[in-house]
């Protein structure tokens, strides 16, 4: 939640995160501007919503529940209101392939989820059929969503879609932007598999322990 905010991804208490966690997940409470979060303010839950914790959990638990029920890939998700990919959500608008990046989010567009309010099971509906097949997308009239396996490769892909929806808002008064084939973000979907250091006996120091 620091990290959204130190990178400008974030502001007030807009967003929340939470991670997948023993019979459960993690998940950020509601309204606690990050500045003020404490590790003891982060509220357990289980897989049916139920909790003890004194603070009430994120009012987006539904989504941060059904995307980590969903998709056992995934192990942490990401929701903030940045400001380019709030912008094309706020027109309804799919992300194309303006940039191979795209495929760092898992294909060849980023879907924007229909409109519903926040909070709502029919917003994590909508926000789960979105990410079919996908690590992000945008929430209509709302902001944005990126997963991965951990908190900071969500991060990452949070960071990479705000970069790819600003290079994109920047383009479109550039010119007519040039869209990449499909085929062309499926090999490097592919190639993204093998990319960065890999696990030999001399960069192991590269490595995280995951
Ligand atoms: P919470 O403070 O309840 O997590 O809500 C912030 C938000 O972004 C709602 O969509
Ligand atoms: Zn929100």
């Amino acid at each position: 939640m620091r990290d959204l905010l130190r990178l400008g991804l974030s502001q007030g208490t807009s967003g929340n995160v939470s991670v997948r966690f023993g019979d459960g997940f993690l998940v950020t409470p509601s309204g606690i501007p990050a500045e003020t979060l404490r590790p003891e303010n982060i509220v357990a839950m289980t897989w049916e919503g139920e909790h003890s914790h004194p603070l009430s959990p994120s009012s987006e638990w539904r989504f941060h529940r059904d995307i980590l029920a969903a998709r056992p890939e995934i192990g942490a998700v990401v929701h903030a209101h940045p400001t380019y990919c709030t912008a094309f959500a706020i027109c309804g608008r799919e992300i194309p392939a303006v940039h191979y990046m795209i495929a760092a989010v898992g294909g060849p567009t980023i879907r924007c989820a229909p409109y519903a309010p926040y909070g709502t099971q029919e917003l994590s509906t909508s926000a789960l059929a979105a990410l079919e097949g996908r690590t992000g997308c945008l929430l209509a009239n709302h902001g944005m969503i990126a997963c991965a396996i951990d908190l900071q490769k969500a991060l990452w892909i949070a960071v990479e879609m705000e970069a790819l929806c600003r290079q994109y808002a920047v383009a479109l008064q550039v010119g007519a932007p040039v869209i990449l084939s499909d085929a062309e973000i499926w090999r490097t979907v592919e190639r993204f598999r093998s990319y960065g250091p890999r696990p030999q006996a001399n960069n192991s120091e590269y490595l995280s322990p995951s």
